[in-house]
């Protein structure tokens, strides 16, 4: 059989609101022409972010029934330590309450003043959580990364020649650590080989430097290297999982990617002197160590989560779905960054509008001519996020299309291939954006906009 299914069937199910272009016309105005300001319940399909938004399973909805609230010392606690722990290798596992307390907790004790932290490219709040330390973020991915229309199996890969020349650059004492982000989420979603993180660790050895993954999406990662990487067709992903943090001294996570529920994060560890004084800043500003800001209940949904995500069924479902929706908007002439990545698809605004100029927001543009049509929420990832005073403008306007995991049906996807083609066919008669007002930073979040 070629038919790949859902691995699940529907137990809850949650009613979608049907909505007239008309409605969708005010409400988008009432919103200045910024998603962000919608009513959830004035979507019909929301795609702006895989974070946080997934279904849990029946698995996990018992787990919160099981919860158990102490304070200290909780069996919730537990089974989520065994379980990260029998998954990942690592000794000292902390739980946070998401990934950027990880990060905070991390770069409050490794950052500072002086210090350089080379990724293939940081996230936006793992930049900011380094940057916020006094330490300088540097991207090294593969020219490949950068190229919408490379079809590199392994795009988020680490530049190796560029993370040897900066380490020869700035001296390895002021190297805290050498990050990874697998899947390299602000790259696209791209994977990064296994061989890649083998060249990483052998950098690292070679200077005595810590290697810390950005492990977000790392069940993504690992299969899409079961898929792609010579070698490694046979072995169960729970193994190449394995290697992959076998590579490394630590690790961030948020748990509301491949975690597969709503809240949480962890913090992995190897070395006990840095996890103890992790643990004692947690205690400052998060909780006890073993809550980190969570309820006992999120804990026993966030270790059935890492059970379930790494079964294989769901992996293929999972990869395949973005990939369909991928290779439809290409059939169709949609260019988009190819190939597919592991959680979203982001569409090419300059090629899809080109009669807008960079200056009038072409991805806002389209963002805001899904929600009228069809009413899809979708996000702008461009000149609008990137932008504004003393920035130069991104070198690629792009759509994201987040697909939260175990949410939506094939015949959603396929709503929403339909409606982006439909949009496509009238492409001429999207208008540009003016901002009207903005705050200096983030001002995706809240900017106000007029059409041109
Ligand atoms: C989401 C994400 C983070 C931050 O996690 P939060 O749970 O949103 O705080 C960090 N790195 C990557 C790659 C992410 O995708």
């Amino acid at each position: 059989m070629k038919t790949i299914i859902e691995p699940f069937r529907i137990k809850v199910v949650e009613p979608i609101r049907m909505t007239t272009p008309e409605y969708r016309e005010a409400a988008l105005r009432k919103a200045s022409f910024n998603v962000f300001f919608l009513k959830s319940q004035d979507v019909l399909i929301d795609l702006l972010t895989d974070s946080g938004t997934g279904a849990m399973s029946s698995d996990q909805w018992a787990g919160v029934m099981r919860g158990d609230e102490s304070y200290a010392g909780s069996p919730s606690f537990h089974r989520f330590r065994d379980r990260l722990r029998e998954m990942t290798g690592f000794e000292h596992i902390l739980p946070t309450h998401q990934g950027r307390a990880s990060e905070r907790l991390l770069f409050e004790l490794i950052g500072g003043k002086g210090k350089v932290v080379p990724n293939n490219t940081h996230f936006d709040t793992t930049r900011a959580n380094v940057e916020h330390s006094g330490a300088e973020a540097v991207d090294l991915v593969v020219p490949e990364g950068k190229d919408p229309r490379s079809r590199h199996p392994f795009k988020g890969n680490m530049n190796i020649d560029a993370l040897r020349r900066l380490i020869e650059r700035v001296g390895p004492e002021r190297i805290p650590c050498v990050m990874c982000t697998v899947t390299n989420n602000s790259g696209g979603g791209q994977p990064v080989s296994l061989a890649n993180l083998r060249e990483i660790r052998a950098v690292c050895d070679k200077h005595g430097l810590p290697f810390v993954l950005d492990a977000c999406r790392f069940a993504e990662n690992a299969y899409f290297i079961k898929l792609r990487e010579p070698g490694q067709q046979g072995r169960p992903v729970k193994d190449i999982v394995r290697d992959m943090f076998d590579l490394a001294d630590g690790a961030t996570i948020s748990a509301k990617k491949d975690g597969l529920v709503n809240i949480g994060g962890v913090l992995l560890l190897r070395d006990e002197q840095l996890s103890r004084r992790a643990g004692d800043l947690l205690i400052l500003t998060e909780g006890y160590v073993t809550y980190g800001g969570l309820a006992g209940r999120d804990l026993e949904a966030m270790a059935q989560g890492y059970e379930e995500v790494l079964q294989e069924d769901y992996l293929a479902y999972r990869i395949r779905c973005v990939e369909y929706i991928g290779e439809k908007l290409l059939a169709h002439g949609i260019q988009i960054v190819e190939p597919p990545g592991g959680h979203a698809i982001y569409i090419d605004a300059k090629a899809f509008c080109p009669h807008i100029q960079v200056e009038h927001f072409p991805a806002q543009a389209l963002v805001c001519a899904l929600y009228r049509h069809a009413g899809i929420r979708a996000v702008e990832i461009g000149s609008v996020m990137f932008g504004g005073e003393g920035h130069k403008p991104p070198a690629m306007e792009l759509v994201r299309l987040a697909v939260p995991r175990r949410v939506y049906t094939q015949s959603h996807m396929d709503y929403v291939i339909e409606a982006i083609a439909e949009v496509y066919g009238k492409r001429r008669e999207i208008r540009g954006l003016r901002i009207v007002r903005a705050p200096k930073v983030l001002r995706h979040f809240t900017a106000c906009f007029e059409e041109v």
